[in-house]
């Protein structure tokens, strides 16, 4: 698991975001709020320039479509402005550059940092070196911060139209439970919530790093291994699917996973008499035919949120910056007014 140093301090104004263990119950609630206050703004239906002067330096030396898209929507969004650097290609890493060099420069140029990168630790290592703040967007198996919140953020309202709370919920996790930071992040935020019943499944191979289970079960929560997807389903709320990370693992480890056939389908899901249950993905899915991963034969079905989590995404990456630039709720709201524009919105 990634190597971070032992007590981070609560997420903040001036401060890095490297893991979700820097949110307790409170600041989590806070940072949803702000979330819920953006929303006509992340909508298009108002403008606002909080972020007017403000640059953000993007550094993705990974593939990534939404979460990137996603930060500077959200950033452009405030009426901040963005640079970005993708790939190792075109930037002087490829000269043989340190990560700390290459923070301390772009840092300089910057008000906040946005950095993926394939190495676990490899985030903290740019924090060590920035003189603004660094914002985690996934260090190898290691971390996914944003999307933990934006998976809790999206799993709490669709619990809450179906009157239910987070707490005291069923959620089944399935799919490479191993290398899928995402699923590391998710388990530690909801450990925040009390009473989860967490039901995982994974390949051989492919299991939850021992630690994780640890920190739920630590916090009072129920963690129980299924021996397969549908007994993962058994009582769920919610299924949260992963897919299989073959980036960060050798052709042995991928050989023994014997992955192949979907692993959750409309079948699947009918059979275990769950074709209600909200459905969640971190998304990108692999759509090949009899990929190991969630079938597009499901997109019709009524607890299909995954593209709630990507909309809410922008949501929750605007209170992100917002809190590590210290702008209140007052200053957003000074500085927002309705969009002149007419537009043909799209969003539900
Ligand atoms: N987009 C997520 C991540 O970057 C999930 C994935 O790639 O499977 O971790």
């Amino acid at each position: 698991m990634t190597n971070l140093p032992t007590v981070l301090p609560p997420f903040g104004v001036g401060r890095h975001l490297l893991s979700v263990q820097q949110f307790d119950r409170d600041s989590l609630q806070q940072l949803f709020d702000l979330a819920d206050l953006v929303r006509p703004i992340a909508e298009r239906r108002q403008i606002c320039t909080v972020l007017d002067g403000a640059v953000l330096g993007s550094l993705f030396f990974e593939p990534s479509t939404r979460t990137r898209l996603s930060f500077e929507s959200a950033f452009l969004r405030l009426g901040g402005e963005v640079t970005t650097t993708t790939g190792f290609t075109f930037s002087s890493m490829a000269k043989g550059e340190s990560i700390a060099d290459t923070s301390r420069v772009v840092s300089g140029y910057s008000d906040v940092l946005v950095v993926r990168h394939p190495d676990e630790g490899s985030v903290a290592e740019f924090a060590s070196a920035s003189v603004v703040p660094v914002i985690n967007a996934g260090d190898g198996a290691g971390e996914h911060p944003s999307q933990a919140l934006l998976d809790f953020y999206t799993l709490k309202s669709e619990l809450q139209r179906r009157d239910r709370s987070v707490d005291g919920c069923t959620i089944a996790i399935v799919g490479d439970l191993k290398y899928g930071r995402t699923v590391h992040s998710l388990i530690k935020l909801l450990s925040l919530a009390q009473g989860i019943t967490f039901r995982t499944y994974s390949p051989p191979s492919l299991e939850l790093p021992p630690e994780v289970a640890h920190y739920a079960r630590a916090r009072g929560h129920h963690l129980t291994d299924a021996e397969t997807v549908a007994d993962a389903l058994i009582g769920a709320d919610v299924v949260y699917a992963t897919r299989v990370q073959r980036e960060r693992m050798t052709e042995e480890v991928l050989a023994s996973a014997n992955v192949s056939g979907n692993l959750l389908n409309r079948r699947i899901l009918k059979k275990a008499g769950a074709a209600e249950i909200i459905i969640m993905h971190p998304l990108p899915r692999d759509s090949r035919m009899d990929s190991f991963d969630l079938s597009n034969d499901v997109d019709d079905l009524p607890g299909l949120s995954i593209f709630r989590q990507t909309d809410n995404g922008v949501l929750i990456r605007m209170a992100i910056f917002l809190t590590a630039l210290g702008c209140s709720a007052d200053m957003v709201k000074a500085t927002t007014k309705q969009r002149p524009w007419d537009a043909t919105l799209r969003w539900p």
